[in-house]
């Protein structure tokens, strides 16, 4: 179904300088009708980077906001665009975990939509070696060489970097120079995170961007805006066997950011929960 061209010929700022608008602005503008500009005027890396040359100041959310903050004083417009990843471990299980945020800001109509991706679809890895047969074995999982390396001696702290290895032969040279700068004869090897560098990162952008617009696409029932989205979330729908209250959603609250409408919904994951999510059946 073709949706309404909520944007009609406005201008979308994104803020960027690793090639992101592929995948967010073919997206947006066949949707939307935006037209997407990037504003590449700004290195984004003082934001923070992911090989630790610079810390990440603020959340991944708050620092989406500074970016898009930057790009529409850059680029003046009403509409602005950021993206902003996190990786490390799951917090509960021993995988990487990728969280992706596409942020999108419409100033006049004071609407804030956060599109995301999260789960375990990345490469994002780390190997301390002086191995060159380990090295290989880790850029073959690393779904090298589309997918980039950064290389350092010593350690992940160490100043001397190689960033952008694409090829074997870069790759080789890389972990010779490294290992004649080490004083242990040791490299530090790991993923490149940055989009451009990193396909499936950008897939993940792309998920994230989809899900941006399927927030967008919710219309406030009384006055039309876009993005009517669930504000919150309560707890307490009745266990099936029991029917005392789980900790499953019993009703979520949408809230229009323009004209501050409310909506209640009622079971938004079934009306009943299934007795291996309730404290009292299934402690
Ligand atoms: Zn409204
Ligand atoms: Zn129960």
């Amino acid at each position: 179904m073709r949706k309404r061209p909520i944007f009609k010929d406005q201008t979308l700022v994104l803020l960027t300088k690793h090639q992101k608008e592929r995948v967010i602005a073919p997206l947006l503008e066949q949707t939307t009708g935006g037209k997407v500009v990037v504003e590449s005027g700004f290195d984004t890396d003082q934001f923070g980077t992911f090989s630790r040359e610079r810390a990440r100041p603020e959340s991944q959310l708050a620092t989406a906001r500074l970016k898009i903050a930057k790009g529409l004083e850059l680029c003046p417009a009403d509409i602005g665009l950021a993206s902003e990843g996190s990786f490390g471990p799951h917090p509960l299980m021993p995988i990487p975990w990728n969280i992706e945020m596409v942020l999108l800001k419409d100033k006049k109509e004071n609407i804030e939509v956060c599109g995301i991706y999260q789960g375990a679809e990345t490469n994002f890895n780390q190997i301390l070696t002086g191995d060159y047969d380990q090295v290989l074995a880790f850029a073959g999982k690393a779904r090298f060489p589309e997918h980039h390396l950064i290389m350092r001696p010593d350690s992940k702290l160490s100043t001397k970097i190689v960033k952008d290895i694409s090829s074997y032969d870069h790759l080789k040279q890389a972990f010779n120079w490294c290992v004649s700068q080490s004083s242990v004869g040791q490299v530090f090897l790991e993923t490149d995170m940055r989009a451009h560098a990193n396909p499936t990162r950008m897939k993940n952008i792309e998920k994230a961007t989809e899900d941006l617009l399927a927030k967008l696409y919710v219309f406030c029932p009384d006055c039309g805006a876009p993005a009517f989205a669930v504000s919150q979330r309560i707890q307490g729908l009745p266990c099936e066997l029991c029917a005392l209250p789980s900790k499953m959603i019993l009703k979520q609250i949408r809230k229009c950011s323009k004209c501050g409408f409310i909506q209640e919904e009622l079971h938004p994951d079934g009306s009943k929960a299934p007795a291996k999510y309730c404290d009292f059946c299934n402690p």
